[in-house]
């Protein structure tokens, strides 16, 4: 769907939502609907990337499709959402790669699973200093690695 299609229908979900409310516990997305009259384009940047996509709102709503004003929000802002990720990616070369969604599903997929477990390890936190809250003393707190972990449980007898 080209942009300005897609936040028009964007407006047009949020307007019927507005009116209706019924979701309004689902999820942080209708509260904040709700501080809205009327959805910018950036109000709706917003509040797609506020939606997990659940679904739970797809399966509550009345005017879902087949009903003639079509609102299926989790669709809508999926849409709404990737199209805010191309728009405020950076550097902003990579935003082609939400337009190539095969590409880009392509390069993730062929990674081996090592690189994606080392990338992983290599994220891991170096150590953090905490103080606890009641006898303000401090203490440091090494993440073990889960590789470190699984070594060290294999090594615990077991019971027979
Ligand atoms: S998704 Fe449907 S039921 Fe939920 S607030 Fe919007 S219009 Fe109402
Ligand atoms: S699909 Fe999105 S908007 Fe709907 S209830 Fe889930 S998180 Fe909220």
């Amino acid at each position: 769907m080209p942009r300005l299609e897609l936040v028009g229908h964007g407006q047009h979900v949020m307007t019927v939502c507005n009116a209706c409310r019924y979701c309004e516990q689902f999820c942080p997305v209708f509260p904040a609907m709700e501080q809205r009259l009327v959805f910018a384009e950036a109000d709706l940047d917003y509040l797609a990337n506020l939606c997990h996509n659940c679904g739970e709102c797809l399966y509550a709503c009345q005017y879902a499709p087949p009903h003639e004003f079509g609102i299926n929000v989790p669709a809508t802002l999926a849409a709404i959402r990737v199209e805010s990720y191309e728009k405020y990616c950076w550097p902003r070369p990579l935003a082609v790669i939400f337009h190539r969604h095969s590409v880009a599903r392509s390069i993730v997929l062929a990674a081996p699973p090592s690189i994606a477990a080392d990338l992983a390890r290599r994220a891991q936190p170096a150590a953090v200093t905490i103080r606890n809250h009641y006898s303000g003393k401090r203490a440091t707190l090494s993440p073990i690695p889960r590789d470190a972990q699984l070594r060290r449980i294999s090594r615990v007898p077991r019971a027979e």
